[in-house]
Parts: C-alpha cells; structure tokens; sequence
C-alpha cells in the first residue's frame, strides 16, 4: 500500500504524468492540499477532476496518523499526542508553547535501539523505523489539530534520526520543498545520541538543519555505562565529528547535557565537560533528567545550577532547560509504555480520552 506523505514532489510529477496522464501542475495542485491547506482527504481536493479524486483516493492508504490520545499540561500548557500508525504501533509527539512560538518535537523510530540506561524509549527496545511519511505525518498532524502552522520543529522525540538516515531525510526533504511545507531549515533541529557518520552526511549535506547532541557524560568510561552507543563512537571520535559539522556549516552545536544526581552532575563533570568544549561554538543545554525508572535520581536545583555555574566560568553558554510537561510525562516514550503497560492504570483527569477513534483517520 501507498501513502502519499511518502511520496516527495518528484515522485508526485511523475505519477500525475507518467500513470495518471494528467500535467504534472496536479502535482503542484496535491502537494498544495496536502502540505498547504492541512486538506488530507483527497475526495475534498476541489480543483482535481471528480475522475482524479477518485482514482487517487483508491490508490492510497491513509495520509495521516491516527490520533489515539492527547494529555495537557495544566502547568504549562504542553501537549503530548500518541499516535496510531497503520500496523498499530504508536509513536509520540510533543507540542511546545513558548512565549507564543510553536515548537513540534516528533519521532523517528517506534522505540529504540540505542539502549540508554536513563531514557524510557530506550528502555522498551527497538520496534521499526518509521517512514518518510509516518514522520512528516505527525507534523502535519498537528498542524492540523492546532488548526495552524507549527513554525519550529525538532526531531528529538522516540528513536534515533540518523539510524533512520534516508527516511528522516526524505521527510526534511518534503517539509523544506516549496512545493510542499516550506518549512525553512534553519527552523528544524535534529538531535542525536551520537552517531558519527550521520552528523557527517547532515554536514555534507548542506541542508542547514542545526543540531544537537546527546552528551551526557565528559568521559568515555561513565558515557559507556550511560549510553552503549559510545562503544560504537567514544567520545573523541565523537567531538571530532561535531568539529567538522563546525568547520563545514558555521553553525553553533547545541550540547545536551542530562543530569543524573551524583553520576554525571558533580563539580569535576562540569570541569571535564567544559574541556571537551573547548574552542567549539557551542550552547549547552542542561536536563535535569525527568524520572522514568528507580536506578537514577534527578538532581536539585542547586547542584544544576552548580553545574552550569562552572560552565559560564569557563565562557561556556549554557542554559538548564526549562522543565516543561513534566506532569504528563512528557520525557520521550513515557505515554507509549504507560499505554502498552495496558489499562490497569485508571486514567487521569488530566487525559483526553479521544472517543471518535477512527473518524480521524483521513
Ligand atoms: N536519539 C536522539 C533523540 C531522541 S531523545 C538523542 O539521543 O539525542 C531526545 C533527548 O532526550 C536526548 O538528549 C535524550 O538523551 C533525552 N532524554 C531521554 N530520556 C530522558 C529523560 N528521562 N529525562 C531527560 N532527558 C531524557
């Protein structure tokens, strides 16, 4: 079965030529609907021939993911959706509101292979990739929730981007092509735990997408325990790659850094990682870890700050991430487990049980 996000402007002028017979500005005419109108229904496309409405209806499956469930914020407004894909599986995604701008966080990959001790997704295993389609879905999906544009968007959500290297770059393709979103690509950022010849390509590529990296640790010995994908990319190796996104792009490479009370957070950690640092224009971002399992502990306010203290000591920007959605478990693939651990857990005031399951579905 065929799914029209999967398809990028190319693909549709072809079709409408080569198989449909028609002029390839259908294209232009399908990718406007799609992308533009948030119209995803292709019997509401009203400049296409009833013919072509048809036909292009009988030749699809569904455009876009179905929305299975939406928990609110009641602090801060931050919205999480579960997604139904077409086998079942579900992914997340996470609307961000700040200060009036947008911000859509979305998933690559339905779980994880990546292992992260600390990280949920990473904990419930690898599922599948998700295609182009099944990516530039959720966006689309919630532009059409919201009713408007989203303006941002980053690709820090369940799974890792650059394992599901030519699906995330199709959907960056489809989302930034006039023809389609339109979406400027200094607007997305994709983040990843640290696979090498992946920050390559994007350096290579020229896309201008910015990105972030999963740090975590300053020394390979804790980043092994934290984050098995250190193995396969140590650090050195690691930094060496963000170098070259620098040289190659100009841009400032946003540092995760996740803090786990007395494993990574300490004075010493702070003094290391800013060492590695050195010389990079860079931002580093600080997490305090959101609680997913018993193994860690999510560190005070006062030892964060501590931590960030000894950065800007040493002419580091570095910001602690406002805490947002932590009431909705917000941290990535929370929603997911707590559905697949079944209904046991009675369901909070808070959840928006979504009763018209299937008439979503486009
Ligand atoms: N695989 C990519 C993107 C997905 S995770 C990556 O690793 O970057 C997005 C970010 O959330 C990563 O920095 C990840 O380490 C972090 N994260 C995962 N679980 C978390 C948790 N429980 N609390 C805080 N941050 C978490």
């Amino acid at each position: 079965m065929r799914f029209p996000l999967d398809m990028d402007y190319e693909e549709w002028c072809q079709l409408c030529r080569e198989d449909w017979g028609e002029p390839s500005f259908r294209a232009d005419q399908i990718c406007g609907w799609l992308y533009g109108r948030r119209v995803f229904c292709f019997e509401e496309m009203t400049n296409l021939s009833k013919e072509l409405r048809a036909k292009a209806s009988i030749s699809f499956g569904a455009t876009l993911p179905e929305l299975s469930k939406v928990e609110v914020s009641k602090r801060d407004g931050t919205q999480k959706m579960l997604w139904s894909l077409h086998d079942g599986e579900a992914v997340e995604s996470v609307l961000l509101v700040q200060e009036g701008r947008k911000t859509a966080c979305i998933s690559t990959q339905v779980g994880c292979p990546l292992a992260c001790s600390f990280c949920a997704t990473g904990q419930s295993g690898f599922v599948r990739n998700l295609s182009c389609g099944e990516i530039v879905g959720q966006f689309l999906a919630m532009e059409k929730e919201q009713g408007a544009p989203i303006d941002n968007l980053v690709f820090m959500g369940m799974g890792e981007p650059f394992l599901n290297l030519e699906a995330f770059l199709k959907a960056v393709g489809n989302l930034r092509h006039p023809k389609m979103r339109a979406l400027g690509t200094r607007r997305m950022t994709v983040s990843t735990a640290g696979i090498v010849p992946g920050i390559l390509a994007l350096a290579e590529s020229n896309l201008g997408i910015r990105l972030a990296v999963s740090v975590h640790a300053p020394d390979d010995a804790l980043r092994d325990r934290l984050m098995p994908v250190n193995r396969s990319y140590p650090l050195a190796e690691l930094f060496k790659a963000i170098r070259f996104f620098q040289e190659k792009t100009g841009d400032r490479v946003s540092i995760e850094y996740m803090l786990l009370d007395a494993v990574n957070d300490t004075p010493a950690h702070a003094a290391r990682l800013a060492e590695r640092l050195n010389g990079l224009k860079s931002y580093v971002n600080l997490i305090p870890w959101n609680a997913t399992c018993e193994a860690f502990r999510k560190p005070t306010r006062q030892r964060v700050e501590q931590f960030r203290q000894i950065l800007v000591s040493r002419g580091i920007e570095a910001e602690v991430r406002r805490e947002r959605g932590e009431d909705i478990n917000a941290a990535c693939g929370q929603l997911r487990q707590k559905e697949r651990r079944g209904s046991q857990e009675a369901p909070s005031a808070r959840e928006i049980q979504l009763k018209e399951k299937g008439t979503r579905r486009v």
